[in-house]
């Protein structure tokens, strides 16, 4: 396993739409392992390949709080077949967004159908924290940032904040 650099706001790779994964094998699951040990060391509890740089619909997750007991889940080609009415309200942040947090609505129970780490079709009725951040990631996949959801004056203090952090990374004095 290898660990990854995580792209962050405003790289424009982050803007892609993955592509779905045709088939699942050794390559994918390499790809699923180094996106779970980079997820966890960052550390998150979830992540999707284009964060990684690689534009497949392939997403990472794992929600359980005992470091002990890890329950990593892998979803392939997630796709929504249910989003309740019912909305549920959580605090997000993002690894690609690092050190911002805002409120998001999003529909507080999602039904969706997936390929598993073995590419067997599956399927996953989710809700609160899961469904939350199943539906956080599969935004991902479609080039979409959770700061998408602001108001266009959060959003651009936001994306200004983080350049200006990346350019301060970048300057070296020697
Ligand atoms: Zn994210």
């Amino acid at each position: 396993m290898a660990l990854k650099k995580i792209l962050t706001e405003p790289d424009p790779i982050l803007r892609q739409i993955s592509k779905p994964v045709e088939i699942v094998d050794d390559t994918i699951r390499k790809l699923m392992d180094d996106m779970l040990e980079t997820m966890y060391a960052a550390p998150g509890i979830g992540l999707a390949a284009i964060q990684i740089g690689v534009p497949k619909r392939i997403i990472v997750l794992d929600i359980s709080k005992d470091p002990e007991k890890k329950e990593p889940m892998y979803f392939i080609n997630p796709e929504k077949i249910y989003a309740s009415k019912d909305q549920a309200t959580y605090e997000e942040g993002c690894l690609s967004v690092p050190g911002q947090f805002a409120e998001i609505d999003r529909p507080d129970k999602c039904h969706i159908k997936y390929l598993d780490y073995n590419g067997n079709p599956k399927e996953l009725k989710a809700e609160g924290l899961l469904a939350t951040c199943i539906q956080h990631e599969m935004d991902h996949l479609e080039g979409i940032l959770f700061i998408d959801y602001l108001s266009k004056l959060k959003k651009s203090m936001i994306t200004k904040k983080l350049s200006k952090q990346k350019k301060e990374l970048e300057r070296i004095v020697v």
